[in-house]
């Protein structure tokens, strides 16, 4: 395993790896802290590709001002260590200097799809997150690039993205890794003390219960987020940002819910200090039983 901190070393290596030896090259675009989650996308990716490279890179312009961007939890050493366990070839670890060099001055918008949810909540969010990936996507020119459903709008706007700017690589979205509890793995979990930890718990039941009703036949998506919502509220040490039902493609708002499409119930809450996020898609009862359609079969 090669630990690269240089872009034009990483595009090199890429470059031989493609020309020279006609490998497939899959991306898993991380901030580190890597959990179980991120090692569910290694695992896949290490299935599915020929090489495997692993960004870990707190990315400065997806945080905004006041967010945790300066405790975010860092341990490369650590990182290296679980990453060695799936014969990963290359870690990209670059400096926040080596991505945005002085004088870097060109952003990326996905216009529409960045403005919803996460976007209100955090503004200039997702112009932060697609940058950095049209710089790996250019950097790495993986054939694949894997992400987890947990950040369920990020895979809409990447996926947006991709068509959008012609990138030569494909999106792969994996399933949201549980804990026991439901709680869905994150690296600001470690931000959360016992307690916390278990009043987190209460945002998976909240789209359980959601989904629940869903499976009893209401179709009315306003229902649905007021039965997330009363859950939520139910937990004193919870407090909720936003529950939303939307068409899990087009992120459009809800009203009623169709039996033709895929559904988003996505939800952000703040436990003590932490603010987390989580989502279910609820599939059309005609596909019930199916592999997930935002999951590759
Ligand atoms: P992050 O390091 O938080 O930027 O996440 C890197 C990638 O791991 C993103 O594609 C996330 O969606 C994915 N990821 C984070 N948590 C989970 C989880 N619990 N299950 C599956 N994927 C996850």
């Amino acid at each position: 395993m090669e630990i690269i901190n240089r872009r034009q070393r990483m595009s090199s290596v890429a470059r031989k790896l493609r020309r020279e030896q006609d490998k497939t090259i899959g991306l898993v675009p991380t901030m580190g802290a890597l959990h179980d989650g991120h090692l569910s996308l290694v695992r896949e990716a290490r299935r599915m590709c020929d090489v495997v490279v692993v960004s870990v890179f707190v990315n400065p312009t997806q945080f905004g001002p006041g967010e945790d961007f300066e405790r975010y939890p860092r341990d490369l050493t650590n990182d290296t260590t679980k990453l060695a366990d799936y014969n990963v070839e290359y870690i990209f670890a670059p400096s926040v200097e080596e991505i945005y060099p002085k004088g870097f001055a060109t952003y990326v918008t996905v216009e529409g799809l960045s403005e919803p949810l996460e976007g209100v909540a955090r503004p200039g969010h997702f112009r932060g997150v697609a940058t950095v990936l049209t710089v790996l996507f250019n950097t790495v020119r993986p054939d694949f690039a894997f992400f987890g459903q947990k950040d369920a709008q990020q895979t809409i706007v990447v996926k947006r993205l991709v068509r959008d700017l012609a990138f030569d690589t494909e999106i792969v979205v994996l399933p949201t890794v549980r804990e026991d509890s439901g709680l869905a793995l994150s690296s600001r979990n470690t931000y959360l003390d016992p307690q916390e930890r278990r009043a987190a718990t209460v945002l998976y039941r909240a789209l359980s219960q959601a989904r629940e009703v869903y499976m009893e036949g209401e179709r009315s998506a306003r229902r649905l987020a007021e039965v997330a919502r009363d859950i939520i509220e139910s937990e004193p040490r919870a407090r909720l940002e936003y529950v939303s039902v939307s068409d899990a493609e087009t992120m459009e708002k809800l009203d009623k819910i169709s039996d033709e499409r895929p559904v988003l119930i996505a939800l952000a809450a703040h436990v003590g200090r932490t603010r987390l996020i989580d989502n279910i898609i609820l599939q059309p009862a005609r596909q019930k039983g199916h592999t997930s359609d935002l999951k590759r079969p």
